[in-house]
């Protein structure tokens, strides 16, 4: 495997020169934009692997590079905010960002989150045909899912939206997130959708077993933990 490679979109340069050293010395190879337009462009090259954005930037918000990306990419994104303001995490992951930090950050922490989105991405490009959580058990290629080997009959939409969550356990997906990977862009309307699925696959696996699969994050989604 190549090095990989990381985009910085930082407009304050000696932040951008820190975490490039930083990186370099990891053994990542690192590219820069200094505001939202150049880093979206730069952002759109399939050989980035993650992408830390900044929030404040000129030109183009960091808001608005994350959301004009994940039209066309799902390149894990870490955002950097400058204030500990809560709208702008949930916001941030909303719109499709993997992760976030909060200025000023330690670098060790970012380091171990880049690891972290990787990994994921490795794991969710191998398209696994088992997925197994507990006594749930999903395989994709026969369209079955299975709860302590008693057969659940799901539609093609509770299937995927399942599906999605075991492959993403452990890790909280937000509406946005759900909806742009299981509904896909061509959905126009409202993430409420998201919640009447859920109480769907709910009532068929949470209520008939007497389990609590399916966590709810407030204000931000759901999530299935291991
Ligand atoms: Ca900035």
């Amino acid at each position: 495997m190549g090095k990989k490679k990381i985009l910085i979109v930082e407009d304050e340069q000696k932040i951008a020169r820190f975490l490039e050293l930083e990186l370099k010395y990891e053994g990542y190879e690192v590219e820069i934009a200094s505001n939202g337009r150049d880093g979206l462009e730069k952002g759109k090259s399939p050989d980035i692997d993650v992408i830390i954005l900044d929030l404040m930037l000129p030109e183009l918000s960091g808001i608005e590079v994350c959301r004009r990306l994940r039209q066309t990419s799902d390149v894990p994104i870490i955002m950097l905010t400058a204030k500990d303001d809560i709208s702008d995490k949930v916001m941030g992951l909303d719109i499709g960002a993997d992760d976030y930090m909060t200025k000023p950050f330690a670098v060790e922490e970012l380091l171990a989150r880049i690891r972290v989105l990787l990994k994921r991405r490795n794991n969710n490009n191998s398209s696994e045909d088992i997925l197994k959580i507990g006594k749930l058990k999903l395989s994709k290629s026969n369209y079955k899912v299975e709860y302590d080997k008693e057969n659940i009959e799901l539609t093609k939409k509770e299937f995927e939206l399942l599906e999605y969550l075991m492959r993403n356990k452990n890790i909280v997906m937000s509406r946005e997130k759900i909806l742009d990977n299981v509904w896909g862009y061509d959905y126009y309307g409202d993430t409420n959708i998201i919640d009447v699925y859920i109480r769907y696959l709910r009532s068929k696996i949470d209520q008939k077993y007497n389990v609590n699969l399916i966590e709810t994050v407030r204000g931000v989604g759901y999530i299935i933990r291991e």
